[in-house]
């Protein structure tokens, strides 16, 4: 559809652009990146036939820009620029109407069935159909900006070029504009190019990144590559992360803020953030820490301030037990936003807490447990699923900072060393006889302080694997022997 062939150009006296070589496929959303200044808005004027190239070629359809009369290449190529202003006081629907004038042989050629049409369908389409009649600067700059693409889209182009066009459009437009122009690339095979600032707009929606720097192609290539954490530090001199989009398999590049002058690095956590009463166990810690928990409430990962485990009894009705932790919460006064929710029908005062330290490095453990429903994993199979409130609860807050993957091994070595203890306490699973591995409904709780010794491995025998295996072992130990000294089972 498009083939820019080393372009070299810019202004007069000054080339921006150095040897630039891409093509564009029909139907392809193409998004052009890079920092201020490395040349977006300058390709982007060539590819219009704003800006002369002063060598090399740009290619639409096969024949060059410059072989185009202005309104030869509007009927293949409409610009939503980023700044569209309008001079007259026009109406919603005259604004868009004028898109259809390279359509028209002439001024005075009657108005056709067929451009009333297609106003009226791009009307529709970007959501402006409702106020056709109103005149374009009462406008708020979203609607504006919806005026104008229905405006480039009443031109019936096969090519889009959209400078920033979510620049003025609150987060609902963002998504509706970008989902739409997704659906007409597939659909129709508009081919679009556009210019991003947001690198994770960018990411989610364009088939390809063409990445600038200081006039040149860094990369050109599909959103995974084109992202890479170091790639992007580099280009935009700045400190960022990359990370999985949660619902969808796409990048996301996160902004790291200066870190702020409070000093709380010292602070660890432990028993004195402890609450307990025979309701709830509550740990409340002085800043947010990243998490990952099968809670009730606040599970999956996230960063959080407080870690409930509530008391209920062991007839608690659990069909809609979500909704009803929340309203309890908030009926406590604890944020539901901020907190991990667990329940167990283990009396609390049967609890047990330790932190663990050793090479500069500490773990605190609080442990619920109770085997009422003790289960042998290997042999799950002969039970009936039936939702009980948790009964063995393992927290486990780590004063250091955890990479990704010490979270999923701390996760596994808690789990074995509570295995270790059903075994070691001769823990039976009450319909096969066998001996339990845990209990059926059991939940994990791995909240780092991500402050302090950087601990990227939590393995059975790291430093932190080992003070989280010993700790859990004994407050597992320590809360069932009590549990069973009381219900002797
Ligand atoms: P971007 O859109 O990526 O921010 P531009 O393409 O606007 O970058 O600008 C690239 C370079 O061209 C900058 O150094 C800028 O100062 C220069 N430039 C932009 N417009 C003009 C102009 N009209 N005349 C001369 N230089 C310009």
């Amino acid at each position: 559809m498009l083939s820019v062939n080393h372009v070299t150009g810019g202004y007069p006296g000054h080339d921006v652009l150095h040897d630039l070589s891409f093509n564009v496929e029909k139907g392809e959303l193409l998004g052009i990146v890079g920092p201020n200044g490395s040349g977006k808005t300058t390709i982007f004027k060539m590819v219009s036939g704003i800006l002369k190239a002063q060598a090399g070629e740009i290619l639409l359809k096969e024949k060059t820009i410059a072989s185009y009369s202005a309104k030869q290449l509007a009927k293949v190529l409409a610009v939503l620029p980023q700044h569209a202003e309008q001079a007259f006081p026009y109406t919603v629907k005259e604004t868009v109407s004028l898109g259809r004038y390279a359509h028209h042989t002439g001024w005075f050629q009657m108005w056709s069935e067929h451009d009333e049409t297609v106003v009226q369908k791009t009307m529709e389409q970007t959501g402006i159909a409702q106020f056709q009649d109103h005149y374009v600067n009462e406008l708020s700059g979203g609607e504006r900006q919806r005026v104008f693409l229905a405006q480039a889209l009443a031109q019936e182009p096969e090519i889009l070029l959209l400078d920033e066009p979510t620049n003025h459009l609150d987060l609902s437009y963002q998504k509706e504009l970008l989902d739409l122009l997704k659906k007409w690339t597939r659909e129709t095979g508009l081919t679009v190019i556009s210019i991003f600032h947001d690198l994770n707009l960018a990411g989610l929606y364009c088939d390809s990144l063409l990445l600038l720097e200081n006039g040149k192609i860094n990369l050109h290539n599909k959103p995974n590559e084109v992202l890479n954490e170091e790639r992007i530090q580099t280009v935009y001199r700045t400190t960022i992360e990359k990370h999985p989009h949660p619902t969808v398999p796409k990048p996301q590049m996160l902004l790291l803020p200066e870190k702020q002058a409070e000093d709380l690095s010292g602070l660890i956590i432990d028993e004195r953030y402890l609450d307990r009463s025979d309701e709830r166990i509550t740990l409340r810690s002085p800043f947010p820490l990243r998490t990952m928990s099968s809670g009730v409430v606040g599970s999956g990962t996230g960063w959080y301030t407080t870690f409930v485990n509530r008391h209920v009894d062991k007839s608690y009705n659990c069909s809609n037990h979500r909704e009803e932790m929340l309203e309890y919460l908030k009926g406590h006064m604890i944020d539901p936003t901020e907190t991990v929710g667990m329940m167990t029908a283990v009396r609390l005062e049967d609890v047990a807490y330790k932190l663990i330290e050793e090479e500069g490095v500490s773990v605190f453990i609080v442990v619920t447990a109770g085997v009422g429903n003790a289960v042998d994993a290997s042999r799950s199979r002969e039970h009936i699923y039936e939702p009980q409130p948790g009964t063995i609860n393992t927290w486990v807050f780590v004063n250091g900072t955890l990479t990704d993957e010490a979270f999923i091994q701390s996760i596994m070595t808690a789990t074995e060393a509570k295995v270790k203890v059903m075994q070691d306490q001769d823990v039976k699973d009450a319909v096969t006889g066998s001996s339990a591995t845990g209990t059926s409904t059991d939940s994990i709780l791995i909240a780092a302080t991500q402050r302090g010794k950087h601990l990227p491995y939590a393995g059975t025998i790291t430093t932190l694997g080992k003070l989280i295996s010993q700790g859990v072992y004994t407050c597992t130990t320590e809360a069932l022997q009590k549990y069973r000294a009381r219900v002797s089972v």
